[in-house]
């Protein structure tokens, strides 16, 4: 594994990162923030995946025979798919890891192949959260995406692109949302311990609204670069 690490303006950037944060919590525009300035690929597990699949490689098709058959796809194969990932040209400079590790047994056996440098830990508060997501509604006839409060049909209840009809899915009611968010704490909480203890959590406040991003964003080039 290449541990070649970029320099910007003469600071030491620390770039192999692993990607925490609640559903709602905006990570994916923050990933894709991070990617451009930096030059580093944000790596999720359905993506990395799909490619070993698609692309046919001896552990792809090994995961493929766990997934056909409806079970999980145990850590080993999994982490052999993650090592092949790495591998490739475009995560020299570093890489953002989305969607792993998620268990300590995970980080452990990540810990072995490569080095990670940094754990962003993307939080806000249960209230905001809930707020955004339970705001969603979504086009029932072509999947168009609206908020309440920032992406507004023209007509109330009715989809700007296809006339179809807008409305709220279950998973996005707030019970629904909260109950989300709990999976998600109790999952994630011996991870965030694990990491804190050696040192590599990085906690990003992403309370703020979408519009204010080149805060959040300043913060994160903070944490990377100090
Ligand atoms: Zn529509």
């Amino acid at each position: 594994m290449n541990q070649q690490k970029n320099t910007k303006q003469g600071i030491l950037v620390k770039m192999n990162i692993v990607l925490l944060g609640s559903p709602g919590v905006g990570k994916g525009t923050y990933a894709k923030r991070i990617s451009g300035i930096y030059g580093i690929p944000q790596i999720s597990t359905g993506d990395m995946f799909r490619e070993a699949i698609k692309n046919k490689t001896e552990i792809g098709l090994k995961a493929k025979e766990y997934i056909d058959k409806g079970e999980l796809v145990p850590d080993d194969v999994t982490i052999g798919i993650v090592e092949e990932r790495l591998k490739k040209d475009d995560c020299k400079n570093g890489f953002m890891l989305d969607g792993f590790p998620r268990t300590i047994a995970q980080a452990e056996a990540l810990d072995k192949i490569v080095v990670i440098d940094k754990v962003l830990d993307f939080t806000a508060s249960e209230k905001i959260i809930i707020d955004r997501l339970s705001g969603r509604r979504i086009c029932k006839s072509c999947g168009a995406i609206y908020h309440i409060r920032n992406i507004i049909p023209k007509v109330k209840g009715v989809c700007d692109k296809c006339g179809g009809e807008v409305y709220q899915r279950n998973d996005d009611k707030p019970e629904a949302v909260k109950k989300r968010l709990d999976v998600y704490t109790k999952q994630t909480a011996p991870l965030i311990g694990y990491y804190k203890e050696k040192k590599l959590l990085a906690d990003i406040g992403a309370d703020k609204p979408i519009e204010q991003v080149d805060e959040i964003i300043a913060d994160v080039r903070k944490a990377l670069e100090e």
